[in-house]
């Protein structure tokens, strides 16, 4: 029914069942580890122990289901939902992963597949792949918009590519978020992604999903967090749900903070680099406005020193110095501190839910400190 409603509808509505008599519209998390097995006839229910399955996830993974479009397989953190990835595709072929995504990607893929005998290749977000790049890969995984360059790559023909070479295509959304991108629908076997930012969205959860609409794909996710036990505590799960129902309004506050905050930027002499994929000069923006439903609040752009980052950090009152994005208040996270390849100066900004012209005013303020 709810189906082929409007994000904010699909948000609220996913994942909270029929409305029954007594019941509570506002069912809490079930947090027993054990359930009644009944008598030796009776069949073994869906719900036995808590590592296997729990009512709190389900609700979860109908939820983002519904928004991604496929089966969804709740996990502890988003790591824990790539790691799972990785192991069930490993065993395809090759590794193919993003050489300026997400760093404990490639650390997980060098550090403990590679040593066991899986191939693991890297490729950009942005640019041209090196020949002969896809042969005998059994899995390929893109980030886009990439943390942290904001890069962007087009789905489709990343899916066109993987599957001419026999191997499947995971999307990391994260950044994204369902509602601002559909990788199922523009052809990925996998959209996996960190819910510990946007879709939670609060700050108060680390959590992680992957959504497919292959049910043996589904079936083996299922079995690999069952046996690796990388399982969301139900409360998270319950946090997350409670959270996503506000994600069509977080995103588009934070999305119309980005464009506000971007023009500060863009004009501001201390400021170089700026990266928004909605803004139209941006090098994403073609790309990014053929396959992205609506933008988020996450931006980039380069101070001249770590000083710089710290002058301009000090006097603003609202951009809290943090890592992590999506969240309700507006952070800022110099990347460099993190291991990633970019300059010392570069700063992910992610735009929260505050008012537009208190920002603008704080980080204009906050800006021009770093200039004198
Ligand atoms: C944060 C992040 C992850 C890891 O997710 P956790 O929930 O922190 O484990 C993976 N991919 C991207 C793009 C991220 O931003």
């Amino acid at each position: 029914m709810i189906t082929g409603a409007g994000d904010g509808t699909r948000c609220v509505h996913g994942g909270r069942g029929d409305d029954v008599l007594g019941a509570p519209v506002h069912p809490g998390p079930v947090l027993s580890s054990t359930f009644h097995l009944g008598l030796p006839a009776d069949p073994t229910p869906p719900d036995f122990y808590g590592r296997a399955d729990n009512p709190t996830w389900r609700a979860l993974e109908a939820a983002i289901g519904l928004l991604d479009g496929g089966g969804c397989v709740s996990f502890s953190s988003g790591m824990a939902a790539i790691a799972a990835v990785l192991r069930v595709g490993a065993p395809r072929g090759a590794l193919v992963l993003p050489s300026d995504g997400y760093y404990l990607a490639r650390a997980l893929a060098h550090g403990e597949l590679a040593p066991l005998g899986v191939e693991v290749r890297e490729v950009p977000t942005a640019g041209e792949w090196p020949d002969g790049v896809l042969d005998g890969a059994g899995l390929v995984v893109v980030e886009t918009p990439s943390n942290p360059g904001l890069d962007v790559i087009d789905i489709e023909w990343a899916a066109g590519a993987a599957h001419a070479a026999g191997a499947l295509l995971a999307v990391d959304n994260t950044t994204a978020t369902p509602l601002g991108q559909q990788p199922l629908e523009l052809g990925a076997d996998l959209t996996v992604a960190s819910d510990t930012k946007a879709l939670a969205g609060h700050g108060d959860v680390v959590l992680g999903h992957v959504s497919t609409r292959d049910d043996e794909l589904l079936a083996r996710l299922r079995e690999a967090r069952s046996r690796g036990g990388a399982i969301p505590g139900p409360m998270e799960a319950w946090l997350a749900h409670r959270g996503l129902a506000t994600l069509d309004l977080r995103l588009a506050r934070q999305a119309a903070n980005a464009a506000a905050l971007v023009e500060v930027l863009l004009r501001h002499p201390a400021v170089r680099d700026v990266r928004w994929p909605g803004h139209p000069d941006d090098p994403s923006h073609a790309v990014a406005a053929r396959q992205m439903r609506r933008w988020n609040g996450v931006l980039g752009f380069t101070l001249p020193s770590t000083e710089a980052v710290g002058e301009f950090l000090a006097v603003s009152r609202l951009v809290g110095s943090a890592t992590s994005f999506g969240g309700l208040r507006t952070t800022a996270d110099r990347r460099q501190r993190w291991g990633d390849d970019v300059v010392d100066g570069q700063v992910r900004l992610s735009a929260g839910c505050e008012d537009p012209a208190d920002l603008v005013a704080d980080i204009r303020a906050a800006l021009d400190a770093v200039r004198r």
